[in-house]
């Protein structure tokens, strides 16, 4: 019979937070599969446990995934830990997880902290339906591709930065999303805990070369809370659309690419649709 894969939260800082079931896991399986043994091994000697450790960091998803999958399947328990917080969340886990269910491996969670969460309900802003986006891409293109894709989310969004890359965060956040309130919240659970409230405009002035931020953030924005202005072309047929088109003078065939564009649909799908008419 296959082992079990625990995923296993650990402390964001502060090691009061590890679970008496974080502890019973850790030391009852056999092996540890860590995104940074160095790390894990602190936490092990702090618990006095000692455990076999293997190495599962992104670079080597896939060759020790293969390995940790031939293991569970050898019927060993492992337990899943990345240096903080939950495996999975902008950390190593996902790929394994995914393999695991394609193996029909039992996959257990042993809850603890996640940074986004303690932000976002720290952040006093809406609760009810938020998006986590993580790290924004740093590939430009892409970067700008999904700021434009978040501009209208009615959501409450919550993003993880680097402190080196939190001031470029923060202007890319007001050029596209506009001047809307922001909590950062640094250094969560730890000595230097500290929320701050306040706009992204003014987020711009709280840092400088003279005053870089430091520690760990998570970037919390509320909601946007334009309204979506409705499209012309909204209450149109789509041969009304086209036709709206050709009356503005263009060619058919660019009418039909004009309404495809507005529709975000298909050049195709409109010509069939026109010419079966
Ligand atoms: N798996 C982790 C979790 O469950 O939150 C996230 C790992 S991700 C590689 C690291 C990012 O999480 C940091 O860059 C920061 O944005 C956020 N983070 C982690 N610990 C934090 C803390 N104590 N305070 C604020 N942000 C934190």
């Amino acid at each position: 019979m296959s082992g079990i894969l625990y995923l296993c939260a650990t402390p964001i800082g502060n090691l009061s937070d590890m679970s008496a079931r974080l502890i019973d896991t850790l030391s009852s399986v056999d092996i540890i599969a860590a995104e940074d043994t160095r790390q894990t091994v602190k936490l092990l000697n702090h618990l006095n446990i000692k455990k076999p450790q293997i190495s599962y960091f992104e670079h080597n998803i896939h060759e020790k995934g293969i390995q940790i999958i031939n293991m569970l399947k050898e019927g060993k328990n492992i337990a899943l830990v990345s240096d903080a917080g939950t495996p999975a969340i902008s950390d190593p886990g996902e790929d394994l997880v995914r393999l695991c269910a394609k193996e029909n491996i039992r996959v257990v969670p042993v809850p603890g902290p996640v940074a986004a969460i303690n932000a976002l309900v720290v952040s006093a802003l809406p609760t009810g339906r938020f998006s986590f986006e993580g790290f924004l891409p740093m590939n430009k293109n892409s970067r700008t591709e999904r700021l434009e894709e978040i501009q209208k989310d009615k959501k409450t969004l919550i993003f993880y930065e680097a402190p080196h890359k939190l001031r470029r965060t923060l202007g890319d956040l007001l050029k596209y999303l506009g001047n809307r309130q922001v909590t950062l919240c640094r250094e969560l659970t730890k000595i230097h805990e500290e929320i701050i409230r306040t706009t992204l405009e003014d987020a711009q002035t709280l840092y400088s070369d003279d005053r870089p931020p430091k520690g760990e953030f998570v970037i919390v924005v509320a909601p946007s809370d334009k309204e979506e202005a409705a499209e012309f072309w909204q209450n149109m047929s789509l041969e009304e659309h086209v036709e709206f088109y050709i009356f503005q003078g263009m060619s058919e065939k660019d009418a039909m690419k004009m309404a495809a564009k507005d529709r975000k649909i298909a050049k195709r799908d409109v010509y069939d649709a026109i010419k079966k008419h």
